[in-house]
């Protein structure tokens, strides 16, 4: 039996247990059906075929899940610091020990390729656990005496939150959103995407097992329109933290105006990786490959943009075709694939329309522009060249393994085309010259910049984008500032 075959029975024998009963929501510690016993299919992106039935839930089952948030809050929020701590580890231990199983399902659920999944399901682990030793300082504040009153601030969960994530790496994206909001003492209700739901239920699972009291995590799936809006409407969610496209968290800021949500987005991109001369242009070609052909480019911080320098540009583009087009198409489950199948047809017709879009634009497709295979959602890394700023392959967020080349001859035209998008979530610089990498940083329209670096996430430090890329920041503390509200206690002397 080859790997890939071993690896499709495992894969298989893992989700043989929702056949049958589908995927339920999880609401105050209870499987349940939609309310209205409606269901919805989850296929494959690799055959398209049948995966299981998913709960298909409305308002009435919003309205169950944050009701069974309101009432767990005041139970997890007077919980001690330290007893929180100890039972977010035992997720990240759960995790750990069932790391085959969720990166399995991921791969199967989504089209990822297994040698990223392994990562994300660990990477989840360790979302856990950086939060859990968080927890028992989480409401630390400070005292700011003034002559007459000595003035402390405080920090308090802000009450139950919603949480809404998207298809890509799904199971990295829930804890990193869920974690911090149980650190804090927060209660969730969970809307994972409608394409991807299978980790989402696996982690709820292990939060309860691991002793997290029923109803502090609940879980209701269903499509973005009913469950999703039903979720930013209702009254006992106090805050909305959502990771999807730009124009969903413009809707869900008008659905959540009446109830005056708290909101964070992290939404789309179409990063920059800028390329100067004097760059170690090995290291830089290794890192925009990565950056935009792993994860099959769904992904929101990949570099879509290939930003050159003309006069080293020929030589790059050569050498960057002949690694695209060794990059392996496969099924997500064989260890050797490097890109799998798009997540479903919708989003698989999306991407391949930018190939006639190129062509009609006069651009040129250096690599790939192909569909790959007669069944699943398969293409092959794209590579478009000679661009110019105006086209829409250097302009839309794609999301799939496509990257846009362009070139430039100064510093300043470089700023002017890597400015020139309603995004700015991250940017990729490369130079060896310190002083212009702080001068084009400075100016760079992106949340997160790193510079002579690929994408490296250190879990301290902000994550989030500026203009159409989000609202808000997550990492380290300022996920705290998000999920809690600060007190100020004024005491006369
Ligand atoms: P999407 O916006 O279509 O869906 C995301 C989630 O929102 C899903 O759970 C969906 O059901 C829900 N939703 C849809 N409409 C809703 C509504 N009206 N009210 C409430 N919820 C609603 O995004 P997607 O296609 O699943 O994900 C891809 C997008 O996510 C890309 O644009 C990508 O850049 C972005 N993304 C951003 C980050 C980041 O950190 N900035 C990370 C990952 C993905």
């Amino acid at each position: 039996m080859s790997d890939l075959d071993a690896n499709i029975a495992k894969a298989e024998a893992y989700l043989a247990r929702y056949k049958d009963t589908g995927v339920l929501n999880r609401i105050a510690g209870e499987d349940r059906p939609a309310a209205s016993g409606q269901t919805f299919d989850n296929a494959s992106p690799v055959d398209e075929v049948f995966l299981c039935k998913v709960a298909q839930s409305g308002p009435e089952d919003i309205d169950a899940a944050a009701r069974a948030a309101h009432a767990a809050f005041p139970e997890w929020r007077d919980m001690t610091g330290v007893n929180r701590k100890k039972i977010l580890h035992k997720i990240a231990d759960a995790i750990e020990a069932r790391a085959e199983e969720i990166a399995f399902a991921e791969c199967l659920d989504t089209g990822q390729a297994l040698r990223f999944m392994q990562k994300a399901a660990l990477r989840g682990a360790e979302n856990f656990r950086f939060f859990a030793d968080r927890a028992p300082s989480a409401r630390d504040g400070q005292t700011l005496p003034s002559p007459t009153l000595m003035n402390i601030t405080t920090r308090v969960p802000i009450g139950p939150v919603g949480v809404i994530t998207p298809w890509n790496t799904p199971f990295m994206l829930s804890t990193w959103k869920i974690a911090p909001a149980l650190a804090a003492g927060c209660t969730v209700v969970h809307k994972p995407a409608e394409f991807s739901p299978i980790t989402a239920r696996i982690l709820c699972e292990i939060a309860e097992e691991a002793g997290l009291p029923p109803g502090a995590w609940n879980l209701v799936n269903g499509f973005g329109e009913d469950a999703g809006r039903a979720l930013t409407e209702h009254p006992m969610i106090k805050a909305i933290a959502f990771v999807g496209e730009s124009k969903t968290g413009s809707m869900i800021m008008k659905q959540g105006a009446d109830t005056l949500k708290r909101v964070h987005f992290e939404l789309g991109g179409k990063n920059p990786v800028i390329v100067f001369d004097d760059a170690d242009l090995d290291r830089a070609l290794d890192a925009a490959i990565f950056m935009i052909y792993s994860l099959n480019g769904e992904r929101c911080t990949s570099s879509s943009r290939l930003l050159l320098q003309s006069n080293i540009a020929d030589d790059f583009i050569e050498k960057l075709t002949a690694r695209v087009n060794n990059i392996r198409v496969g099924h997500p489950l064989d260890p050797e694939t490097e890109i799998g199948p798009l997540i479903h047809k919708t989003h698989y017709d999306k991407v391949t329309s930018y190939f006639e879009i190129a062509k009609l634009d006069g651009a040129t497709i250096a690599c790939g522009g192909e569909r790959v295979g007669e069944k699943g959602f398969f293409v092959r890394p794209t590579l478009f060249t000679g661009a110019s700023q105006q086209m829409r392959i250097a302009t839309e967020e794609i999301f799939g393994p496509v990257l846009t080349a362009l070139t430039f001859d100064t510093e300043e035209e470089a700023l002017e085309i890597a400015n020139a998008v309603e995004y700015g979530l991250t940017g990729y610089v490369w130079t060896n010259d310190l002083t212009r990498a702080l001068r084009f940083t400075d100016k760079l329209e992106a949340g997160m910049i790193w510079v002579n670096s690929e994408n490296v996430r250190h879990l301290p430090t902000p994550f989030g984008g500026v203009k159409a890329s989000g609202i808000g920041r997550d990492g380290g503390d300022w996920s705290f500032e998000f999920y809690m509200e600060q007190k100020h206690i004024g005491l006369a002397l």
